[in-house]
């Protein structure tokens, strides 16, 4: 992908934050798997099931070790980021939420962290609540403690936002959710490919994040959750696999995980992401995050320069993504021109209106890096960046 070229030009992909292209292993390790190992997982006795299987349950151990989770039974494979918050909010509604209780989410979150909480609501009579952040893309954490009341049932907020490139204080959040007995989930879908994740040292509730972002393929993501919450929690999918004993009068589950994973699971893609967190590992994320901050710096600092250019997203802690928009150009205007230069970057919303609604905006450029990006690449960007402004000036 990244040796291709566009418009006769060679390709700069700065579109890691929608997704992430794969390492060689990860595409021969699919390859491979399709070519001499496939046959469905726990199904059957046969040779090459029990292998799979083997690989699948490895597969969950590598995840496991990657966030540092105390059990690999508490890593349950999704389809992605959106699928597992919708079957968290859908699970966790039927145990727990009463008509009035109340749920809080950020308001720079993504759609994926807010529809189905939504839904949720709608379907229980419950009530959902919204930390805003100020005009430099930062969490006015101080205002949570208002937020927080004795009908709060849940917080769920991104680590690190796909729009504004912010780091949130998760840590914080959490520790004042646990003073209040208030589980916590954590979007991780833009952080665990940038900063290293230890769910036991946060002491999250749940995390989330998809196989995609990460280097892995896509179709497959986690949910993650600490063991208590998944023997009180129901499945919030009924089928194969994840039953005890099957009657017409009653049917009982079995243990976590399989009980939350119904039906033939993804395994070719848990095991593609299992290597992709293998290629991570031994590449270094702290090494990784270097050289991204490193560009991120880079190229803040040149976007800064330029009059013409508003950036969204002020944050001192921040990753990855630069926002962007051009005075008196439509993003998607700068986007086309900038694509026809060879430049993959996003616009639009983001999936993330709320945060085009805080700054009165429609839309923004974003571009995102990834641990292949180059500073010559983002000089590409500042140079198109400039060549849109001399077209439309
Ligand atoms: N949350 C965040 C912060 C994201 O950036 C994304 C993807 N853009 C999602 C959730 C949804 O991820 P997916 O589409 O892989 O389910």
């Amino acid at each position: 992908m990244l040796k291709q070229e566009v418009y006769g030009r060679p390709l700069v992909y700065l579109d890691n934050g929608a997704t992430t292209q794969k390492p060689l292993p990860v595409i021969e390790c699919i390859r491979n798997f399709h070519s001499f190992k496939n046959s469905s997982i726990h199904r059957g006795i046969h040779f090459y099931s029990e292998r799979a299987t083997e690989e699948f349950e490895n597969a969950r151990k590598t995840v496991q070790q990657f966030i540092h989770a105390e059990k690999s039974s508490e890593i349950i494979f999704t389809s992605g980021t959106t699928s597992s918050v919708n079957g968290l909010a859908w699970s966790f509604g039927e145990r727990f939420i009463r008509p009035g209780d109340e749920i809080i989410i950020s308001e720079m979150e993504h759609h994926s962290n807010i529809v189905p909480w939504q839904m949720l609501c709608e379907r229980k009579g419950s009530v959902l609540k919204v930390l805003p952040f100020n005009d430099d893309g930062i969490l006015e954490i101080d205002r949570l403690d208002a937020l927080i009341n004795n009908r709060t049932r849940l917080i769920s907020v991104m680590h690190i936002s796909n729009t504004l490139g912010t780091i949130n204080p998760i840590r914080t959040i959490i520790e004042k959710a646990h003073e209040n007995d208030i589980p916590v989930l954590i979007d991780a879908a833009q952080s665990v490919q940038h900063i290293a994740i230890d769910v036991q040292q946060l002491d999250c509730d749940f995390l989330v994040f998809s196989g995609h972002k990460i280097y892995g393929p896509t179709g497959i993501g986690v949910l993650y959750a600490k063991e208590k919450w998944l023997h009180e929690l129901p499945p919030f999918q009924g089928g194969g696999e994840m039953v005890d004993v099957v009657t017409f009068q009653k049917t009982t589950y079995t243990e976590p995980p399989v009980k939350f994973e119904a039906g033939t699971p993804n395994y070719i893609g848990a095991i593609g992401l299992a290597e992709a967190l293998k290629y991570v590992t031994s590449t270094g994320l702290s090494g990784i995050l270097q050289h991204e901050n490193a560009l991120l710096d880079y190229g803040f600092q040149q976007l800064s320069q330029l009059d013409f250019v508003k950036l969204y997203g002020q944050a001192s802690d921040k990753s990855s993504i630069l926002s962007f928009n051009l005075r008196d150009i439509h993003y998607y205007d700068a986007g086309m021109i900038i694509d026809k230069m060879g430049i993959a970057v996003r616009t639009g919303t983001h999936c993330a209106q709320p945060v085009m609604q805080h700054y009165g905006i429609s839309g923004t450029i974003r571009a995102s890096l990834g641990m292949y990006n180059t500073k010559e690449e983002i000089d590409n960007l500042v140079g198109a960046i400039k060549k849109v402004r001399d077209m439309f000036v």
